[in-house]
């Protein structure tokens, strides 16, 4: 690695807010690994941003795989200067219809996930380097039938806050917490009558965000803009955490039954 290569490493980059936040990195001149499950998708990726990128398949719940991803970054480039975990899934149900299998799922991908990033970025990242978390408008905002999701959430902005504290001074840990964005994740509410609609209601500046809108957002995380925060979780969702989280379940309800 030549002095001036900064390494940033996107779990979930293949994809969405991911995507879009290694486009940002690398058009800021990193050299950006792009991790993600789907590893064809993240060749493509990695492909599409030119020579210095590459792609890692990685389960972002796996230990020994999260180690594995981290060592040959480390090989590869010596030092890692970002990590941002954007890893994610979604699994609706009200907590008496939900399976154990789909809330261990949500935890497992949305928070231990996070919590294995954190492990792998604390001993890889170097000094005055930061990690972002994406957490979510719904770690603050409850909404019915995102039991696992919510809570999943919620806790990624606790870790951030303990992560904050045990790396410091070295690296900064941060989040973002992104409202409605239109990304594969989300395509399937879109199809629920009147859910989105709904949302857009209860926010005061009436859209959806777009995967730009959060890169913009870890990008200022990750840059020296921002080196006086860490712990910090950022709302980026037009004002929708002043209001209320649309009822998924009524909605589905009235979808399938027509009333
Ligand atoms: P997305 O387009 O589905 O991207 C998520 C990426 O994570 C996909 O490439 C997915 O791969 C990958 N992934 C899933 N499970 C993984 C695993 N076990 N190991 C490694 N990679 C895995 O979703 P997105 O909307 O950009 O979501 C990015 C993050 O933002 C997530 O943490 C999500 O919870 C959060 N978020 C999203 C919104 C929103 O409205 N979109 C709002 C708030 C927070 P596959 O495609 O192969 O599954």
């Amino acid at each position: 690695m030549s002095a001036e290569e900064q390494v940033a490493v996107v779990i979930g980059g293949a994809s969405g807010i991911g995507w879009a936040t290694a486009q940002l990195m690398a058009g800021r001149g990193e050299t950006v690994v792009i991790a993600d499950l789907d590893s064809d998708a993240a060749d493509a990726r990695a492909a599409a941003l030119g020579a210095t990128a590459t792609a890692h398949q990685v389960d972002v719940t796996d230990g020994a795989g999260m180690r594995t991803l981290f060592d040959a970054v480390l090989d590869r480039h010596g030092a890692i200067g970002t990590v941002v975990d954007c890893a994610g899934i979604s699994r609706p149900g009200t907590i008496a219809d939900l399976s154990l299998d789909d809330w261990k799922a949500t935890v497992d991908v949305c928070l231990t996930g996070a919590f294995l990033t954190v492990k792998e970025a604390a001993r890889t990242v170097r000094d005055g380097g930061s990690v972002v978390l994406v957490a979510s408008l719904n770690g603050r905002q409850p909404g019915v039938g995102m039991s696992a999701y919510c809570s999943a959430k919620a806790g990624v902005l606790m870790l951030t806050e303990v992560a904050a504290m045990e790396l410091a001074p070295r690296v900064r840990v941060n989040a973002v917490n992104p409202g409605f964005v239109h990304t594969p994740l989300t395509y399937g509410a879109t199809l629920v009558p009147g859910l989105v609609e709904e949302y857009l209601e209860n926010t005061p500046l009436g859209r959806a965000g777009t995967p730009e809108d959060v890169a913009q957002t870890i990008g200022f995380l990750t840059s020296d803009a921002a080196g006086w925060m860490t712990g910090s979780a950022v709302d980026l969702n037009g004002g929708a955490h002043t209001m209320r989280y649309p009822d998924i379940v009524r909605r589905v309800s009235e979808m399938t039954t027509g009333s």
